[in-house]
């Protein structure tokens, strides 16, 4: 790089890095918000967050910085590839739509997300959809403002997908959620029609919280979960966040009578932590240091709770030690009754409750449904019947309410749409990711079956987490595994774990 475009650069770079750093305050505020604060306290809170959201923002457009990165983009044109062309290139286009969006839509999305989520709440509560309905149908018409404001390559869906998965195309996805769902609703079938079943109910004997606490933990520094630069907390709907280059908080939340919820839930958590604990240092506040894409870290989630932690290995390693905390539970559990247990497959009306087959239909029948409300092909009014056909169609069965149907989840009420489908896109670039690193690494069930996780996670750190954003998912997919997205590899690892335990 020339002397002053180096200069030009570290500014830029500075700036960046300090609106990280303001950007991780107000992701603090919203962690002790979720784990800490006191019910009364939330108004203030709200002013707290507000407030700083507006600074962060305002940095963002600020006209020097975009000017400066216009400069760089132009100069460093000739070298693409160039680590500093990279960095300038996301900055850009993070900017790009900040800038493009007015500042009346930006607070008309945010307020009617707030009286969304609280008209939501009460319609779910009362199973009230129609009560629901006007904000939703509004939601959708600033969605479509939204889209528009942004442009988009192909389809309006495009723009809001692109919030969440950076340069994906729904053109892509798609066809290869289609074709999952080929696959998985013959396969859910043949399931639920073998004769042979688990027995679900020693998952749920009585599993003391401060037991469940210590194994989890354990479980979580056992596949690599730096607990000196992370935290695991509770709280009602659990997440990860990453507060800083070394201070990563995961959350759980504990039932006395059912295993999986927790257990599961942290290796899911520890599997975001260990993506955030992975991503480089030096790079905290630019591009490079950060994440790809929702759908790239909920790969490193799903392949550490499913991949990983629900892997036979996984508990020939793993079993003797729950025996030893639950012996009231787990005494008389044979370890295949309780590996068969945990790999449950059974269609269920709720999403977040579902296993890991079912649980792209779940996200199938939200993709399709969102999509035609965006494009108009289905009123908000009908969008009840709509799932619940979606429902008997794909899974064979129908809530008997909107509570537990169409009102179940948050994200439309909060104006997330284009969300649902990265849940997917991490299961199957999980199972694409997996799959590769046992074909360069060989047999990883050895490993695990010792309590060695130390070669999937390095090569998770070499492949994935040390690039930041110097891919987009699409690229760093092609690259790790020599192919883009596809559904094959999702739908062989259910196969060849589904088949010998259902006797299929
Ligand atoms: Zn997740």
């Amino acid at each position: 790089m020339p002397k002053n475009t180096t200069g030009l650069f570290e500014e830029v770079c500075q700036h960046a890095r300090r609106t990280a750093v303001m950007a991780s305050i107000n992701e603090l505020l919203g962690w002790d918000e979720r784990t800490q604060l006191p019910s009364a306290g939330a108004e203030h809170r709200a002013d707290q967050s507000t407030l700083l959201a507006g600074l962060i923002h305002q940095r963002w457009i600020d006209e020097k910085f975009g000017g400066q990165i216009e400069e760089l983009s132009a100069s460093l044109s000739e070298e693409k590839d160039a680590d500093a062309a990279v960095v300038v290139r996301r900055l850009k286009r993070q900017r790009d739509k900040k800038v493009k969006l007015p500042r009346t839509l930006v607070e008309e999305l945010a307020r009617t997300a707030v009286l969304g989520q609280q008209a939501w709440q009460e319609a779910r509560r009362n199973d009230d959809f129609p009560a629901f309905q006007p904000l939703l149908e509004r939601t959708v018409e600033l969605k479509r403002e939204q889209a528009e404001a942004l442009g988009y390559p192909q389809c309006p869906y495009d723009a809001l997908l692109d919030e969440f998965e950076p340069e994906e195309l729904t053109a892509n996805v798609g066809p290869v959620l289609e074709k999952l769902r080929e696959e998985l609703v013959p396969l859910v079938t043949s399931i639920q029609q073998s004769g042979r079943q688990p027995d679900c109910s020693v998952l749920h004997r009585k599993f003391p919280v401060e037991a469940q606490d210590r194994f989890a933990r354990e479980a979580a520094a056992a596949i690599g979960f730096d607990f000196s630069r992370g935290r695991l907390d509770v709280t009602t709907h659990p997440f990860c966040c990453g507060l800083g280059p070394n201070d990563c908080r995961i959350t759980t939340r504990f039932y006395e009578d059912f295993f999986n919820a927790a257990f599961f839930g942290v290796l899911h958590e520890a599997g975001h932590g260990l993506y955030e604990q992975g991503l480089p240092v030096e790079q905290y506040g630019l591009p490079s240091g950060e994440f790809v894409s929702l759908g790239i870290h909920e790969s490193q989630s799903r392949l550490w709770e499913n991949l990983v932690g629900r892997s036979r290995e996984f508990w020939t390693y793993c079993y003797p030690r729950a025996q030893e905390k639950f012996p009231a539970a787990l005494g008389d559990v044979s370890p295949d009754d309780f590996f068969f247990a945990i790999s449950e497959v059974r269609p269920s009306l709720i999403r977040v409750e579902a296993d890991e087959a079912t649980y792209n239909l779940h996200i199938l029948i939200r993709f399709e449904l969102e999509r035609a409300l965006l494009d108009g092909d289905l009123q908000a009014a009908d969008l009840p019947g709509a799932w619940n056909e979606k429902y008997q169609q794909y899974l064979g069965i129908t809530p008997p309410n909107d509570r537990e149907g169409v009102l179940q989840d948050v994200h439309w009420s909060a104006g997330l749409i284009g969300y649902f489908p990265t849940y997917s896109l991490g299961n199957l670039y999980a199972a694409q990711f997996f799959a590769q690193a046992e074909a360069e690494l060989g047999n990883l069930a050895e490993s695990f079956a010792e309590g060695d996780f130390r070669p999937l996670l390095d090569w998770l750190r070499e492949k994935i987490h040390r690039h930041g954003q110097r891919y987009t998912a699409s690229e760093l997919v092609e690259r790790v595994t020599g192919r883009g997205l596809s559904a094959a590899p999702l739908v062989e690892h259910l196969r060849t774990k589904m088949g010998p335990l259902y006797g299929l």
